[in-house]
């Protein structure tokens, strides 16, 4: 933070800003706890006969006001709760106008509803700021690792004439003379982009108009988004789908400790490959614990935690289920030639789906078949299934569900936590 001065070598002094969180008085002493974009606060301790002009701006200042100071770090390191600073200069910038909502410094609201409606201000507090700063990190490590494998960064419409993933949650919009939708997923569009690019992938809002409240279900939600050409089979997108999440997990275990133990998170490595269970598997394993299921269905949610519980116990926190029946998946998934399975997978992270994908069909034909067996008009998907005319080669990919993942990697109770503005059934402002 302590900037040298240009050609000198002199330590020149750090200009720091943020607002006050917390003002307390130990004898002649003022503390003043200051929170920026670092996660843990700066702390100012200032002595009202030794810092007599700085304590005077200091000590009126009400908890909420937006300050920066000019300083260096403390050579002694006292303060339990966050950075200190020895301050030269304090600047204000606003004062707030009212008492503040929320309590920023003590812990965080117990009321859900509270900390939902007050994000944007209570990511003041170290607790909520520590949720957002790896928020930014998992998409930082996800771009990182996709890079660095030779994914290209697409962007795709969400504004859409046709939904990838059935009609319920389809949310209408108007657009001029006609009825369009907003984009539930990139799907029908990065497969596209397998007729031009190797590799795609997309960091991109899903907007899904799911009619029931749950703890893992947000009306926009943001997913990552990768879609892989030339491969080989299934097996080489649940690869990437492994070694992006370890990778993932990994950068924020390096790069974000003091956020982890912000929020007493133990994140442990991930090794890779993860067990993968066949769905007849999973099925079996199920029914012999006395759970019902389906053969013909995709898991219940009671049951997909069930699964996760049993995995659990064996050392699996994460895994795939792979090969799910065709009458559960979407028309776009490649069928085995029995054409009752096909190459789906879910990945699941302590008993959720964070991710599903699978390798497609990529035979136009097949696929024109596909959709008639679906009960769709191959006509609505014209211009989706175009691209499959001109040397579309084998291809797979997944949707990774970015607030699901952060969700697990910190033990969240809610998938609200996990987004800065929640949009839910009753939910449009903030
Ligand atoms: P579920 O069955 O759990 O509702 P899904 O199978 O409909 O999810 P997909 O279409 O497979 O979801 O989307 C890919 C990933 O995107 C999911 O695995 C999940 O992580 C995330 N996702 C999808 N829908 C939502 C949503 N409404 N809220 C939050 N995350 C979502
Ligand atoms: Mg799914």
């Amino acid at each position: 933070m302590i900037k040298r001065g240009l050609n000198t070598g002199v330590l020149a002094l750090a200009k720091l800003c943020g607002w006050i969180i917390r003002k307390a008085r130990v004898g002649k002493v003022l503390i003043v706890e200051v929170c920026g974009n670092n996660s843990k606060p700066y702390v100012l301790a200032l002595k009202e006969d030794r810092d007599r002009e700085l304590y005077a701006v200091a000590e009126p200042l009400d908890i909420g006001s937006a300050i920066c100071f000019e300083g260096e770090l403390a050579s002694e390191q006292r303060s339990k709760r966050g950075i200190e600073y020895v301050a030269t200069r304090i600047e204000v910038y606003a004062k707030p106008i009212e008492h503040l909502p929320v309590d920023i410094a003590g812990k965080v609201p117990a009321l859900l509803e509270t900390r939902i409606k007050y994000r944007w201000l209570l990511a003041r507090n170290p607790v909520e700021k520590a949720i957002f700063k790896i928020r930014t990190g998992v998409l930082k490590a996800a771009r990182e690792y996709l890079e660095k494998n030779g994914f290209v960064e697409v962007q795709t419409p969400k504004i859409v004439a046709a939904g990838a993933e059935g009609g319920a949650t389809l949310f209408k919009v108007q657009y001029f003379e006609r009825e369009a939708y907003l984009s539930q997923s990139p799907q029908l569009y990065k497969q596209m982009l397998i007729s031009s690019f190797e590799r795609v992938y997309e960091i991109t809002p899903y907007f899904r108009a799911e009619k029931f409240n749950t703890t893992r279900h947000l009306n926009e939600s943001w997913g990552i988004d990768i879609e892989q050409g030339f491969i080989n089979g299934v097996e080489d997108v649940m690869q990437t789908a492994e070694n992006l999440v370890s990778y993932i997990v990994d950068f924020v275990r390096i790069n974000y400790k003091d956020e982890l133990e912000i929020l007493g998170v133990n994140l442990p490595k991930l090794t890779p490959p993860f067990r993968r269970l066949k769905f007849t598997e999973a099925v079996d394993i199920l029914r012999s614990e006395g759970i019902e299921v389906s053969e013909v269905e995709d898991l219940s949610d009671a049951a997909e935690k069930k699964l996760g519980e049993i995995m659990a116990e064996k050392k699996h926190d994460l895994y795939f289920i792979v090969g799910f029946p065709w009458t559960s998946t979407a028309f776009y998934y490649m069928r085995e030639e029995d054409k009752v399975y096909t190459r789906k997978f879910d990945f699941d992270y302590k008993g959720l789906e964070i991710a599903s994908g699978g390798q497609r069909e990529h035979r136009y034909d097949k696929l024109v078949e596909a959709l008639r067996e679906k009960g769709l008009n191959p006509a609505d998907f014209e211009f989706y299934l175009e691209a499959f005319k001109y040397g579309m080669p084998p291809h797979g990919g997944f949707g990774l569900g970015v607030e699901r993942l952060i969700m697990k990697m910190l033990n969240l109770e809610n998938i609200r936590e996990a987004i800065m503005f929640v949009r839910d059934r009753t939910r449009i402002t903030p």
